[in-house]
């Protein structure tokens, strides 16, 4: 009889595609099928800045994140170009995240597009149908693309992610890890950066195979228990855990006011309005929070955002309000704000007590 269950828990990672991108073809529909990047600097500064994320179109002509956006535009002369919105991805980040978590599984959300859920001891095929099924809700729920890895640990389930992108699913069983492993590049090992990379490489160690092959004390005496880890990983060990976080990262709202002002007294009743409905959603979760952050955009479109770590948790209105007037206040410099935010985030994970009398 062959034996279907795995020897250890199975990891879904999933991973939206393009996110920034993706979520701006939501909002404009226009923008689909054309290349298109989502940048730091304001359309007007658009060469100025860095591209964080693009879509696959604009990727067939060679633009990538991280690269500038003169680069960019030099590459792709049509290419369209919008100022990224954070509060709106963080916004559309924690519907996904607050879906995923439903399916009742531990999960860590590991960056605004990424989540890890462990699925405990099951078949790999019943495996791949709960990916299947996530994948096309995700789709169908929230009109974006994800990619799925399935594997035995935290880090070959991301790996297995990366390697299926876009629009992918890929499951990759404990005893295939060490031959998915040992031609990819050291990189490819999360975590592994520029400078770990170069360690490695003056090791004579370029891929996941080399490190298997190497010495474990060497790769300690070098990168300290990092090394160790790499030995194992290499070696198709992982012994990364989940780590279940809370699901909502932040509680926003945002809106354009009546008329730009430089008055924080004339901006006082939208704060106050923003605060409160910021306070009525965190009211139904019933968190507590510690940061505060708020958003101002000019009149020319520039945007600066500022925030405040409290000392203690707390859900108090007050304290909320008078930080977000003060913090709006000091990004005001006498210009005119057309448009303001207001966030809370650094939830407590633990639910309010219920008062003893
Ligand atoms: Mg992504």
């Amino acid at each position: 009889m062959i034996c279907l269950e795995s020897n250890h828990d199975i990891i879904m990672h999933i991973d939206m595609d393009y996110f920034f991108a993706a979520c701006e073809e939501l909002r404009h529909p226009e923008l689909k099928g054309k290349a298109m990047a989502v940048g730091t600097s304001r359309f007007e500064d658009r060469e100025k800045g860095v591209v964080q994320t693009c879509n696959y179109e604009a990727r067939k002509f060679g633009v990538k994140s991280g690269m500038p956006t003169s680069m960019a535009f030099k590459l792709c002369k049509e290419l369209e170009y919008l100022q990224s919105d954070e509060f709106y991805y963080e916004d559309v980040s924690g519907k996904i995240m607050e879906y995923l978590k439903s399916l009742g599984y531990k999960m860590e959300i590991m960056s605004i597009d990424e989540a890890a859920l462990d699925l405990g001891e099951m078949p790999y095929e019943v495996a791949i149908n709960v990916a299947k099924e996530t994948k096309d809700a995700v789709r169908k729920k929230f009109g974006l693309p994800s990619t799925i890895g399935l594997s035995t640990g935290k880090n070959f389930a991301k790996m297995a992610c990366d390697k299926a992108k876009p629009d992918g699913l890929i499951m990759v069983k404990t005893d295939e890890i060490k031959d998915f492993l040992k031609d990819m590049a050291v990189e490819k090992i999360p975590g592994v950066g520029p400078k770990t990379k170069e360690k490695l490489n003056r090791m004579k160690l370029s891929t996941i195979g080399d490190i298997s092959r190497s010495n474990k004390m060497d790769l300690i005496a070098e990168l300290g228990s990092f090394g160790s880890q790499l030995y194992n990983l290499s070696n198709g060990v992982d012994t990364s855990k989940i780590i279940d976080t809370n699901v909502i990262l932040s509680i926003s709202r945002e809106r354009t006011m009546a008329a730009s002002t430089s008055d924080i007294n004339e901006i006082d009743p939208m704060i106050k309005k923003l605060v409160a409905e910021v306070m009525s959603d965190l009211g139904k979760k019933r968190y507590l929070f510690k940061t505060i952050g708020v958003k101002v955009r000019y009149e020319d479109f520039t945007e600066k955002i500022k925030s405040r770590n409290l000392h203690h948790y707390t859900d108090s209105e007050e304290i909320l309000y008078s930080n977000s007037r003060n913090l709006i206040s000091s990004l005001l410099y006498g210009k005119k704000a057309r448009k303001i935010g207001v966030r809370v985030s650094d939830f407590n994970d633990i639910k309010k007590q219920k008062k003893l009398f």
